[in-house]
């Protein structure tokens, strides 16, 4: 289609390289920011405005006052620095060379200076159109601007700005800037705001002391003042959290009212066996989040339960409760885990607590080679068709090939290193189980992770999902100690680890490389296949080193665990594939290379490997490391002062900021654009106050001026959200 010719054509819905100024070319630029069409283009909102005084002639520029003013460069000229001897010159400046240009327009002309600023020879050349902004003095007769802000105008034709002005600044990138963006926008906006309908009534929006939804994104692009732009944003930014909100709360309703669940037998005596499969009692707090699953898995409308609790603090045998009480009442349960290693742990370590019980499992992972299709076929069958009680497995589980028979309880580990898509997709394929009138049947629910969620945000933005927690750790286990330690003393820290050998410990060395491949010399980062040969060798003679990372053959992997596990393994250097899930108690020394290259959750999880045991061995972490900034030693910092899972994840917000959390896949929520937290939580709690209301007198957003509501709510949350079944 060809470009449109006046900007009075243009509709929300017009593609991006049909507005006037937009070429095919530009388009592809517009499309890397995101940007499709119109609507796109004007919902992409400026970072912040920078005051802009009108231009003035270079004859009218004010003296010893700011302005502004263009003009085309028609000499320059580097004065070097004044040597050291040289007697002239004014004392401050001696030692600085200058550089010197002269701008001239149709009449006049201003010399202009900068200290010290070599580099700019390569910058500003004759002939060039430039805007400068600066300070104007008289300099032996002559006006002259010391130190202007300068920029290269992209179109020196277009008229000058006349009157002062709080320009935008818009997320740009280095082929497309921040003024072609505007250029843009300026020529469609004013068709595209009267085509803007406000999802929300005009005396709702009154009452709230808001502006309406044009004038929002005519101030938010084109504000008067400051204060107009805040007005705007705070507009917009209420829009999406309501949004957000609405969609959270609707997605609950809809779960709640239109999904069915298989509601689940629970008698003193199937606990008791359930409990018996253990081989340790729980603990209070387990206890109390297993009584907390129990009540959801019967009702018959699905669970939706968030379990976090510390590396280390068990929940996987709160998992394995739920998973078995689906069994009790012949019914399957599934757990997936978001690695394979993790997958086949939790696999070997169930399988030993069933053994000798009749419950079937099934190991379904992506890495099945092809000679093991025969074999994948045939699991895949017997879960069809009942055969199979318990899957355990990775995102595998979610493919299309994948058809339960019976599927009543779906617990997914570590949620939080899952998509939300995935999840959505999970929860779309799991849906096989026989239905009830009326109603889509739907799997129980429960989300495990050990990251947990502050507690103001959970109350808030996770209104879909009922959370529990278990606080501490099981009883006698040891505390941790942690060091941090430059690499320079790392040889004090394998001849220790030789020490903790030599007395029976096992221990894990983390280096973040598999081989030297891919990493140059210079960076010198230590790698798995190196790192072994080289403690062989050098530290731990006489003991078993093993390697272990993610591009081993599962058999390898399961071997290799295995032979760790019975102890016949004393060192397993490794990836960071072990960070999740491994278990074995003998494990006491973790040594971690590299350690500023780790994120704070990463360190943590890695140090939960250890500290597992309850014979009263001591465990140490060591974390070899040499900060390079002060983010990373802020984080060094903090993980060797706690080993409190929730005091770090506390840490870890507030050292990566809150935006990260939200705009991260870490909690599956959609990226908020304008929002911010916890800055606008005033607006979040207000947003949420009204979503309520709404909810309350109209659940499905059914009703008059509500379904624009919902249409607006779906076109831009739905995926995200996944109401692609709600719409
Ligand atoms: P995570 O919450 O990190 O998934 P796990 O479920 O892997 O923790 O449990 C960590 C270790 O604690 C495992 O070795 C597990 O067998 C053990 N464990 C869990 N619950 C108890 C308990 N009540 N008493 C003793 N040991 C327990
Ligand atoms: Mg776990």
């Amino acid at each position: 289609m060809s470009p449109l010719e006046t900007a009075q054509d243009v509709q929300l819905s017009t593609p991006i390289e049909q507005l006037p100024g937009v070429r095919s070319q530009r388009a592809r630029l517009f499309r890397r920011l995101g940007i499709e069409t119109a609507r796109d283009l004007i919902r992409h909102l400026p970072m912040r405005y920078e005051r802009e005084w009108g231009e003035d002639a270079i004859g009218n520029l004010p003296m010893n006052a700011i302005g502004v003013a263009r003009g085309t460069v028609v000499a320059t000229r580097w004065v070097p620095p004044i040597g050291r001897r040289a007697r002239s010159g004014s004392a401050s400046r001696r030692g600085q060379g200058r550089f010197e240009v002269t701008l001239e327009d149709h009449r006049d002309r201003v010399l202009l200076s900068w200290f010290n600023a070599g580099y700019l020879r390569e910058k500003l050349h004759p002939g060039m159109a430039i805007r400068v902004v600066g300070t104007t003095k008289t300099f032996r007769g002559y006006p002259q601007m010391v130190n202007p802000r300068w920029e290269i105008l992209d179109d020196p034709q277009d008229t000058p700005r006349s009157g002062d002005r709080w320009r935008p600044i818009y997320p740009a990138t280095e082929d497309l800037s921040s003024a072609a963006i505007e250029r843009v926008i300026i020529q469609v906006l004013p068709t595209l705001l009267p085509q803007l309908a406000d999802p929300l009534p005009e005396q709702f929006v009154i009452e709230r002391a808001m502006v309406s939804l044009r004038d929002a994104f005519a101030r938010a692009h084109q504000p008067a003042s400051q204060d107009q732009a805040d007005a705007a944003r705070r507009r917009l930014a209420y829009n999406e959290l309501l949004l957000l909100q609405l969609g959270i709360a609707m997605k609950r309703h809809y779960s709640q009212a239109e999904l069915s669940a298989p509601p689940l037998r629970w008698s003193e005596a199937i606990d008791q066996h359930i409990l018996a499969r253990f081989p340790f009692q729980l603990t209070r707090s387990q206890r109390k989040v297993v009584s907390e699953i129990t009540g959801d898995l019967q009702l018959a409308r699905p669970m939706n339960r968030l379990l976090q609790g510390d590396v280390g603090s068990g929940k996987t045998v709160v998992a394995l409760y739920a998973v078995l009480l689906a069994v009790a009442n012949r019914k399957q349960g599934a757990l997936m885990a978001p690695t394979e290693l993790l997958a086949e742990q939790h696999h070997l370590s169930i399988d030993t607590m069933l053994e000798g019980s009749s419950v079937r499992l099934g190991l379904l992972t992506g890495g099945q080679s092809a000679s093991g299709s025969a074999q994948r076929s045939a699991l895949l069958d017997a879960i069809a068709c009942g055969d199979v009680d318990i899957v355990i497995g990775t995102q595998a589980l979610l493919s299309e090939s994948v058809k339960f028979h019976d599927l009543a309880v779906v617990v997914t580990d570590e949620q939080h290193r899952f998509g939300v898509l995935q999840r959505a997709a999970l929860r779309s394929t799991m849906s096989q189980t026989p239905a009830r009138k009326g109603k889509t049947p739907a799997p129980h629910n429960l989300v495990m992770t050990a990251t947990p969620i502050p507690r103001t945000l959970s109350l808030t933005i996770f209104g879909d999902l009922d959370i529990s927690t278990i606080d501490g750790l099981p009883p006698g286990r040891t505390p941790i100690t942690t060091r941090v330690v430059a690499p320079e003393k790392s040889e004090d820290v394998y001849r220790y680890l030789a020490k903790r050998l030599k007395k029976g410990d096992q221990a894990y060395v983390v280096v973040p490389a598999i081989d030297a491949a891919g990493f140059e010399t210079t960076q010198q980062l230590k790698n798995v296949r190196e790192h072994a040969r080289f403690l062989a060798d050098k530290h731990c003679g006489g003991y078993r080193v093993a390697t272990i990372h993610g591009q081993l053959k599962r058999r390898t992997r399961e071997s290799i665990m295995y032979r760790f596990h019975q102890g016949k393994i004393h060192v397993l250097v490794a990836t960071t594939v072990i960070e999740v899930g491994v278990d074995v108690p003998n494990a006491t020394v973790m040594i971690v290379e590299h350690a500023e290259r780790f994120g704070l959750a990463q360190l943590h999880q890695l140090r939960g490997r250890i500290g597992r045991g309850s014979d009263g061995r001591s465990s140490v972490c060591v974390f070899i490391a040499r900060p390079s900034t002060e983010e990373s030693e802020r984080r060094l910092e903090a993980i060797a002062a706690t080993t409190d899972g929730f005091k770090i994840a506390e840490q870890d917000l507030q050292i990566r900021g809150m935006g990260d959390f939200f705009g991260t896949r870490q909690h599956g929520l959609p990226p908020l654009r304008v929002a911010r937290i916890p800055d606008d939580l005033e607006l979040l709690y207000l947003a949420r106050r009204d979503a309520t209301a709404i909810m309350r007198e109209d659940p499905m957003l059914h009703h008059g001026s509500r379904k624009r509501l919902r249409k607006v709510l779906i076109q831009q949350y739905g995926d995200a959200l996944g109401l692609i079944d709600v719409g």
